[in-house]
């Protein structure tokens, strides 16, 4: 299971969610202020994006087709 990091852009608290699936869709809220206004941090995969020899339109190190930020 996927754990993405998040920032809120209210207040700034980090914070961690837990996907029980790569592809759920769930509302992510500030644990702290509520705000919804969050930015998804990419630390976790940082260090494979762009570090692949595969071509195409997926990153080559997951099943999504597009996995990129959005
Ligand atoms: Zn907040």
């Amino acid at each position: 299971m996927p754990i993405f990091e998040f920032k809120c852009r209210k207040c700034g608290e980090p914070f961690e969610v837990l996907f029980r699936s790569r592809d759920e869709k769930i509302s992510v809220a500030c644990p702290k202020c509520g705000s919804i206004k969050v930015e998804r941090l990419m630390s976790a995969f940082a260090g494979k994006i762009g570090n692949t020899s595969a071509g195409g339109d997926g990153c080559g190190s997951c099943a999504a087709t597009s996995c990129g930020p959005s």
